[in-house]
């Protein structure tokens, strides 16, 4: 499940948790799961203690997003991090911000120059999901984010540990999270088995996240777990004799650390077929098509797309003129998404257009010669920088 998606799941225990509150100190398993290792009301101090002690020293505290950490700059960067590095998302944040300072100006934004901006993140919905977001907060909200979880979970994009993050580091609220690298800590430390992405496993970690986060200091304590995650507990080498929680930790005391979280069980992926229309003109410039703005690569530009070759010279021949010499059948490009595999053929056809041919509908797609007119998936970028690289 991609992080999205689960935080979509979580959106449906969210309200039972919050009045639970994060001043619960004993963790107890719910009553549907393999009970794995309790932790005392002493334990959970102690381990918040540890992990604040360790952040004091080792934790990140020079991030672009932690300089001057608004709700809007959190949000964004929240957004940004899910399945997604802190190195890679530096640049990205950061044209982000000079772009859109605030709320108000994201929400102003075309859709096209926000996913433009976004071109190479991948996980497109995010962007489009912060930009619907950003209109809804700016008509229901006055353009500031909501400061408490109900609100925020409903805005889309955002489930309960983005709202966890949100409401912690950008209002100072005590709230906790549940990303991918507090998981992964807080499955080790106390050997919950099972797939995270189970939900009885979630509620377990939920149960595990809240007792654990501290009321004070819990901006801190969150920050320090996520780092904590991702440079020591990692997914595949986890450095635990640096590890703050090494002495406590009963995966490291298993001698397998990597064991846990158990992995998600495998299904065989499909792979679908698709060909897409590189059509160039005579002046150079390629045709391309904007998504619609839901599913697949929705609300970016990309070649036309065809399910077979027949359909696609059909549709070519209403375009311009063309001799069976200008069609070139490039090899396969793969591109995998969470749940298939697309195996794109690309046909490049060279065409002579007329004055007329080259009037075309905007809704329908665009000549391109330089300057894109939005975001592009990845596959088609490459597949575009290749065919300007064929024009020179
Ligand atoms: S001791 Fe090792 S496995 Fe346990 S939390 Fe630390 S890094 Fe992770």
């Amino acid at each position: 499940m991609s992080s999205n998606a689960a935080e979509d799941a979580n959106k449906k225990g969210v309200s039972k948790v919050a009045a639970k509150g994060a001043s619960t100190t004993t963790v107890v398993g719910s009553d549907t799961d393999k009970q794995d290792h309790k932790l005392s009301e002493k334990q959970c101090r102690e381990f918040a203690s540890t992990v604040l002690e360790w952040f004091e020293v080792h934790g990140r505290k020079h991030l672009p997003w932690q300089q001057n950490p608004t709700p809007y700059r959190v949000w964004v960067s929240e957004i940004m991090l899910q399945q997604t590095q802190v190195t890679t998302v530096i640049p990205y944040f950061e044209r982000f911000m000079q772009r859109y300072e605030h709320v108000g100006a994201l929400a102003a934004a075309s859709q096209d120059d926000v996913l433009s901006l976004w071109t190479g993140l991948g996980y497109y919905a995010r962007g489009r999901n912060l930009h619907k977001a950003a209109q809804l907060i700016v008509q229901d909200h006055h353009g500031e984010l909501p400061p408490d979880l109900d609100s925020l979970v409903k805005l889309p994009g955002i489930g309960r540990s983005t709202a966890g993050a949100i409401l912690s580091l950008g209002f100072g609220q005590s709230a906790p999270i549940l990303d991918g690298n507090v998981k992964r800590v807080l499955c080790r430390y106390c050997c919950v088995d099972g797939w995270p992405g189970q939900t009885a496993v979630e509620r377990r970690l939920w149960d595990l996240t809240t007792a654990v986060t501290p009321i004070k200091h819990t901006a801190k304590f969150n920050q320090a777990m996520m780092d904590l995650g991702a440079t020591l507990c990692t997914r595949t080498r986890p450095a635990c004799e640096r590890c703050p929680l090494n002495q406590q930790c009963l995966a490291r005391q298993s001698g397998v650390a990597t064991k846990w979280p158990h992995k998600k069980p495998k299904k065989d992926k499909p792979t679908r077929q698709t060909l897409m229309l590189l059509a160039i003109n005579d002046d150079g410039s390629v045709l391309l098509q904007r998504r619609p703005s839901s599913g697949l690569w929705g609300g970016l530009w990309s070649f036309p797309q065809f399910d077979d070759l027949d359909s696609l010279q059909e549709y070519a021949t209403t375009l311009g003129r063309y001799r069976p010499t200008d069609v070139e059948q490039w090899d396969h490009v793969q591109h995998s998404f969470t749940h298939f595999d697309l195996r794109i053929t690309p046909v490049r056809i060279a065409l002579k257009l007329t004055a007329r041919d080259r009037i075309m509908d905007a809704s329908e797609g665009c000549w391109v010669d330089g300057e894109l007119p939005g975001g592009c998936a990845a596959p088609v970028k490459r597949l575009l920088d290749k065919l300007t690289h064929t024009l020179l």
